[in-house]
């Protein structure tokens, strides 16, 4: 069976559903048409024309980008307003577009998980929670020869999957606890029960089967059990639950194993955002596209270089930005990490005592609280912050067993708007 834009939106919904997104936010499929069938998805930052031009020329049919495509109201789809150029290349091409934006930032696909694994922090949480899942128990009732086809029907609608989130989340599936016990029911005239005879009491050996779920996932849980259920009314028990089913949230908080300075995390940040897996980027050599290894800085000096041909000075595009305020000597332990406009959440990682805070987009005024509270920052840069966040996602889709067949690429012409000055002609 084909692979349809509408199969992506439903496996990336399942780590980012749409609710979670803000109100102000314009996420899901924002240009093209669920039913289309998908062979090649393009994974980029932001939908730019650069980012539209690619995914026809590389023959992708979605793209799935983070910033959504329309994020003001757009009021119309002339071919003379600069807002509309990139919808309306899309729908020429048939290309859908895709946006997981601020559903995603509260997912442990965000950056902010990445980036602290990777400098190595300890007991990561979320920075700032938002809420949790609200869970459900589901019990259900059955003779003991329909149990398999009944667990089955669940375990296909996704029923007994992991619901923490935690470490463990993904490694275990197919959780149920099964009893027996007997049933009984007096089928009355007008009845066409498949166990037992209009007018007598019937005693049945039954199994009952439960599970906990998200709430989210209960219609398509009970949809799929009255189908594989043999009686003509199913008994099944829904009942909500106090327990926290899986947080969400933004940002995370971890913990150094031992105290660094300052200067040395500095040195780590910087050596990752430039060596690590999301600097693997696919350039493009005579219309090809080659993935390979290179350093995103090194990439950066040698393809974006611009001269200013009045002033004669050479600038890149600067895919970072990265800027450190704080004394280099300082000692760090709690490091706390935002992806994309991290400033609001300086007092955030201030009351939760991070001695480091690790953001993209901190405006001076942030940067000066910060210090005042005697926690230092590091501004990243809005892009390369979230760039890491496609790896997530790639890799993700591309285990996904309902998408197999489908080619995940990540974008090459995705890059930060910034350019950053760095020498005079000589
Ligand atoms: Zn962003």
């Amino acid at each position: 069976m084909a692979v349809t834009v509408g199969s992506i939106a439903q496996t990336l919904e399942k780590v980012a559903p749409k609710y979670w997104a803000e109100e102000w936010d314009n996420v899901g499929l924002l240009v093209g048409n669920m039913a289309d069938s998908v062979e090649r998805v393009l994974l980029a930052v932001d939908g730019t024309p650069e980012v539209g031009a690619e995914a026809s020329e590389r023959g992708a049919e979605m793209i799935v980008a983070h910033h959504p495509l329309m994020f003001r109201s757009l009021k119309n789809l002339r071919a003379d307003n600069p807002q509309a150029e990139v919808p309306l290349k899309l729908l020429k091409h048939g290309i859908s577009y895709y946006s997981a934006h601020t559903n995603l930032d509260q997912s442990s696909f965000s950056s902010s998980w990445l980036l602290g694994q990777s400098l190595g922090l300890k007991e990561m949480d979320y920075l700032a929670v938002t809420g949790y899942e609200t869970l459900v128990k589901l019990a259900v009732f059955m003779p003991a020869v329909d149990v398999e086809k009944v667990r089955q029907a669940l375990v296909k609608a996704g029923v007994g999957e992991s619901i923490t989130g935690g470490p463990h989340s993904g490694f275990y599936a197919e959780s149920f606890f099964q009893s027996t016990g007997e049933g009984m029911f007096r089928p009355l005239p007008g009845a066409e029960p498949s166990i037992g005879s209009v007018g007598d009491l019937t005693r049945v050996e039954e199994v009952k089967l439960e599970s906990i779920l998200p709430e989210r996932t209960v219609e398509r849980a009970i949809k799929a059990l009255l189908k594989a259920h043999p009686y003509e009314e199913p008994a099944y028990d829904l009942i909500p639950l106090q327990n926290r089913g899986q947080a969400r949230g933004y940002g995370i908080t971890g913990y150094l194993p031992q105290a660094e300075s300052l200067g040395s995390v500095w040195q780590r940040l910087t050596a990752l955002l430039r060596d690590e897996p999301w600097a693997e980027i696919q350039y493009r050599v005579n219309n090809d596209y080659v993935s390979e290894q290179r350093p995103v800085y090194e990439r950066n000096i040698t393809d974006d270089m611009v001269t200013d041909a009045n002033s004669g000075k050479t600038a890149i595009h600067c895919l970072g930005g990265i800027r450190l305020a704080g004394d280099l000597a300082k000692s760090v332990r709690k490091v706390a990490v935002v992806n994309g406009s991290g400033g609001s959440f300086v007092q955030k990682a201030l009351f939760q005592g991070a001695d480091l805070f690790i953001a993209g987009d901190i405006d001076h005024h942030a940067a000066l609280d910060a210090l005042q509270g005697g926690m230092a920052v590091a501004d990243i840069g809005h892009f390369i912050s979230e760039r890491p966040m496609l790896y997530n996602l790639a890799h993700y889709l591309r285990s996904a067993k309902a998408l197999q067949g489908v080619e995940f690429i990540i974008s090459a012409a995705d890059k930060s708007p910034w350019i950053v000055q760095t020498s005079e002609k000589q």
